[in-house]
């Protein structure tokens, strides 16, 4: 399973996989736990984490503020 999560930090968008402990942030080199934090999104494959980044990523640079609705991804 892959997640999206926001690094506590900087408010990166982080892709992880949730069989990993801990991923740095790719923008501040935060390292974070993942299990502790709430993801945005989730997915199963790899090509679905991608596409799912690649939707809150439009979505953050169109200044629409995300709210955790995994509906809204399908
Ligand atoms: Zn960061």
């Amino acid at each position: 399973m892959y997640v999206v999560v926001s690094c506590p930090r900087c408010g990166e968008l982080i892709l992880a996989n949730t069989s990993n402990k801990t991923r740095s942030c790719t923008n501040c080199g935060y390292r974070l736990d993942i299990r502790n934090q709430k993801p945005l999104a989730k997915a199963e494959t790899p090509a679905d984490a991608v596409e799912v980044m690649k939707k809150l990523k439009a979505m953050k640079a169109g200044g629409e503020e995300w709210k955790p609705n995994f509906n809204r991804l399908k």
